[in-house]
């Protein structure tokens, strides 16, 4: 569009053949107003469209407002027969070079489609909501009880199991994913909860069997003497016996309390400073008389200066008396038992050894469970030979200050006894603290 000339004469300029420009000016022509500089529409054919006409013309004042604003072009949205339009508006210069003139021309366009799309878009979305929460609350459903299936497997497995199954295992998945790693851990902690249930049991069976041969044995001494004695000494002579036997069951619960206690963590070591090779020169020179008895030599040799560390005394010394008696007991007269006690860098070192009877290598690998003993034939019928927890104890002991213990053996060619005690920073590992210290010091 131009402004000619002096006449304020407008053409609009457009390119036929040109299907933009034509589909352009359908819409520019239909809503479009010139106004000269004081507001005024031009009076000339072609100035202003009827549209714009029945949409009212642009006050004058907003006309010299724009054509004043440096801000060009100027929109503003007006609203007609419930129709909204949406207008911009600006100055062009006519082509006079003699009276350069600025008019106003604003250009409108409807938003009635705009509008009719929104509001369309708006419905649409209000219709569509519920469906979509519908379809999302299904899809959720679906999915969640795909995703949860596998944890109601895991649980139906996990009732099944109970204390007479524990080898049951859930199932694995093979996913590698987090519930994989679920039934893992499950499994696991059901592998532990059966090991510790078949000790238990195993413990039970042990007690029972432990405590039902004397038991039995005072019983029948008990019969007999009821049927059979009959003067005061007799009944004496039962009563004596059988309160041997009943001193041997007692030392049996006694020891089992202990390691009960000791193996469920009731109780804390006693740490003190205390000097390894002085405590085991003193344990040593303990068993001389009982081991004179027995004709069995004994010595103890001690490294060169001092192993002192933080231990529990009246545990390591239980220690040692429990490993030089088996091993006064185990070696016949003629025989030799030698202790030494030395420091290897952090660590202290005792070492057990003799030339005694031996341990056969089948039995080795169970000599520090419970009441596990190895006896000969004669043995069978003189159980008051030892209770079998000795080195249970030994073993407990060791592990609880953070030690090792190693034991190697040749039948007929005696046993040597290494524990390894590290000599500073123990853990604190629950232990025994009893006041019944010799309660499974072993008499030889
Ligand atoms: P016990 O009260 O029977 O001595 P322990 O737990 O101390 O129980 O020992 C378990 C078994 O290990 C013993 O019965 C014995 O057969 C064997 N044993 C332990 N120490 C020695 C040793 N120094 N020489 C030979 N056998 C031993």
């Amino acid at each position: 569009m131009r402004i000619e000339g002096e006449a304020d004469h407008v053409n609009w300029y457009l390119d036929k053949d040109d299907p933009d420009e034509n589909s352009i000016r359908g819409r520019v022509q239909s809503m479009y107003m010139i106004a000269d500089a004081n507001g005024r529409v031009v009076d000339q054919p072609d100035t202003y469209s009827d549209t714009y006409k029945a949409l009212g013309f642009d006050p004058p004042a907003y006309v010299k407002a724009v054509l004043s604003n440096p801000v060009q072009p100027q929109w503003q949205t007006r609203k007609a027969g419930g129709v909204r339009y949406l207008i911009r508006s600006g100055y062009i210069l006519n082509d006079s070079r003699v009276n350069p003139r600025k008019f106003y021309v604003a250009i409108g366009s409807s938003l009635a489609n705009n509008d009719k799309v929104l509001t369309d878009f708006t419905w649409l979305c209000i219709a569509l909501i519920p469906l979509v929460a519908v379809l999302g609350a299904a899809t959720g459903w679906i999915v969640a009880g795909r995703a949860l299936r596998p944890v109601m497997e895991i649980a139906r497995a996990a009732q099944r199991i109970s204390g007479s199954n524990l080898s049951l295992r859930i199932p694995e998945r093979k996913a590698a994913d987090e519930l994989e790693y679920l039934v893992e851990t499950f499994n696991d902690m059901i592998s532990r909860l059966e090991q510790s249930f078949i000790q238990v049991r195993q413990f039970s069976t042990d007690v029972s069997h432990e405590l039902r041969t004397p038991i039995t044995i005072v019983r029948g001494q008990l019969e007999v003497a009821l049927f059979t004695a009959e003067t005061a000494e007799q009944y004496r002579d039962a009563i004596v016996t059988a309160m041997g036997d009943v001193e041997r069951l007692s030392q049996i619960v006694r020891a089992l309390l202990l390691l009960s206690q000791a193996e469920t963590g009731q109780v804390v070591l006693q740490l003190q400073p205390l000097d390894l090779i002085e405590t085991a020169r003193n344990i040593t020179e303990q068993f001389e008389i009982p081991a004179e008895g027995a004709d069995v030599r004994i010595s103890f040799h001690g490294g060169a200066g001092n192993c002192e560390g933080e231990f529990d005394r009246v545990q390591i010394e239980r220690m040692l008396s429990n490993l030089i008696s088996n091993a006064v007991k185990f070696t016949p007269p003629g025989g030799e038992v030698r202790v030494s006690a030395k420091r290897e860098g952090d660590h202290a070192e005792i070492v057990v050894e003799d030339t005694g009877q031996g341990i056969s290598p089948q039995h080795l690998p169970h000599i520090f469970d419970r009441f596990y003993r190895v006896r000969g034939p004669e043995e069978q019928s003189s159980p008051e030979k030892g209770l079998g927890l000795g080195l249970s104890f030994v073993n407990w002991i060791v592990r609880a200050h953070s030690g090792t213990i190693d034991v190697k053996s040749e039948p007929g060619n005696g046993t040597t006894f290494t524990v390894r005690l590290p000599l500073h920073s123990h853990p604190p590992t629950a232990i025994v603290t009893d006041d019944t210290h010799d309660s499974v010091m072993k008499p030889v």
